[in-house]
């Protein structure tokens, strides 16, 4: 039995779907106006992981994961390139895209943006309005009435006055409290605008979730996920939002269980661009497979905090690379697993518990040991099996082992060749082919000292040769 831990409730709790047999469950996505960073990559891995999961232990899931493609950062960045919009958020969805087929995320079943669910969120928006949750402020804009609200604060699980205690607030006039948020924002003059019942304007960000999940999912589904940074004001406001508005939610969550991810840091400090150091997903692999910045995602329970050094991103390509290492000589492909087997029960039981990804990862290791000490076929082949429900370990191992970079998630169509690009440190495969072929030629000729010269010369760039019948095999060590 599943259990996970619901941060509205703050216990892990076993997990049963609304529909048996059924999940439907909606994670808050990427705001589309740059490159994906590391936090991005993580919530993108981490659900992947959880619906990979759900299907693996045979439920119907249907996942959304939404676009944000309107919002203060997206029209401010339009107006500093002097580009369109739509042009803006196109090029960064595509790069998302491309980041996430790196990634080897698999593709979300819907991926609504923002922008094509205007009038749905005018209704949730009308009938916040008749229910006495939501009023036109002096300058326009229609907000949310958060003290008439009685559940407000419930998620984070704090009251209102600890919310203003301990929150920034912005104190604006046009505000009956603080803590009110925006639904609807009045036109200003050269953004985009729909009109609407309060006029031309544009939907403040929360609105868009509760919209695109009502729609996609019903007004009561199973799983709401995303990143720690969103469980207030965000997701609180979706609730408030979801339960003001419908009133199959009154005095019923409209979401069962809520999964946020942790952090993400860097050398122990909190990520962001005036520390200069926030990395994009594409700045990583570019030094690094992106399958070891899967892993590396993985190795962490995803609740806990993600450290990203060089340090940590280096033992896990050491790591990755000692489970490939064991499938080396295993012509093996993944297939149906019996969950019976002990490190198969053991795999299940970790990621049963709130997905200990951690813990079923050192199962992986575990079995690794196993294929290495008995070259048990089997073995390997439950190695691969439970590696590919957490989309790892699914290349052929010499093409991880020398290097190639191969996306094994067939996804959006990739306009960008070349992408992710190849990560080769040291010599290039080209080079090491060639000293390979020179050195053979050298053996053919008895010149044993020239062989031996271009051994040391690979040895040295951290090649490691092995001299099989049918021929040299070398990987990076
Ligand atoms: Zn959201």
């Amino acid at each position: 039995m599943l259990k996970l831990y619901n941060t509205l409730t703050r216990d892990k709790q076993e997990f049963r779907p609304i529909v048996p047999g059924q999940v439907r469950i909606y994670v808050c996505g990427m705001t589309v106006y740059d490159y994906c960073h590391l936090g991005h990559a993580r919530v993108m891995v981490v659900f992947d992981v959880v619906t990979r999961w759900l299907r693996a232990a045979g439920l119907d899931v249907t996942y959304v994961r939404n676009i944000t493609d309107i919002d203060d950062k997206i029209i401010k960045r339009a107006a500093e390139n002097k580009e369109p919009l739509d042009e803006l958020t196109a090029r960064f969805i595509q790069a998302m895209n491309e980041d996430a087929a790196a990634l080897g995320v698999l593709k979300p079943d819907f991926e609504p943006r923002a922008t094509e669910y205007i009038p749905q969120m005018q209704e949730i928006i009308r009938l916040l309005e008749q229910k006495g949750l939501a009023y036109v402020a002096p300058d326009g804009d229609v907000n949310y009435s958060v003290r008439d609200f009685p559940g407000y604060g419930k998620l984070s699980g704090k009251s209102l006055e600890d919310l203003h205690a301990g929150e920034r607030v912005e104190v604006t006039l046009a505000k009956r409290d603080p803590l009110d948020f925006v639904l609807w924002k009045r036109a200003k003059p050269g953004e985009p605008a729909w009109p609407s019942p309060w006029g031309q304007g544009r939907p403040g960000w929360h609105i868009e979730c509760s919209a695109m999940s009502s729609t996609l999912l019903g007004r009561h589904f199973d799983i709401h996920g995303g990143g720690q940074d969103l469980q207030f004001p965000h997701h609180e406001n979706e609730i408030a939002q979801s339960e003001g508005a419908f009133d199959e939610n009154k005095g019923n969550p409209f979401v069962n269980y809520w999964m946020h991810n942790g952090f993400v840091r860097v050398d122990d400090e909190k990520m962001s661009k005036s520390l200069g150091n926030f990395f994009t997903v594409r700045e990583i692999l570019a030094r690094y497979d992106a399958e070891v910045v899967r892993f590396f995602i993985l190795r962490a329970h995803y609740r806990s905090p993600l450290n990203y050094s060089d340090h940590h991103l280096d033992d896990a390509r050491q790591a990755l690379t000692r489970l490939y290492t064991a499938l080396k000589d295993h012509a093996v492909a993944a297939g149906p697993v019996d969950w019976n087997e002990p490190h198969a029960a053991r795999f299940r039981e970790a990621m049963e518990d709130d997905f200990n990804t951690s813990e079923a990862v050192a199962v992986l290791f575990d079995l690794a040991n196993e294929v290495n000490r008995s070259g048990s076929r089997p073995a390997a082949v439950l190695l691969k099996s439970l590696a590919a429900t957490l989309g790892l370990l699914q290349r052929k191992p010499m093409d991880f082992l020398q290097g190639r970079q191969v996306i094994v998630v067939p996804h959006a169509q990739l306009h960008v060749t070349g992408y992710p690009p190849k990560v080769e440190i040291g010599l290039s495969s080209e080079k090491i082919d060639q000293l390979i072929a020179d050195r053979i030629a050298a053996r053919k000729a008895k010149n044993y000292v020239e062989a031996d010269r271009i051994r040391k010369e690979l040895l040295d760039a951290s090649i490691a040769l092995e001299d099989t019948p049918k021929g040299t095999i070398w990987r990076r060590s």
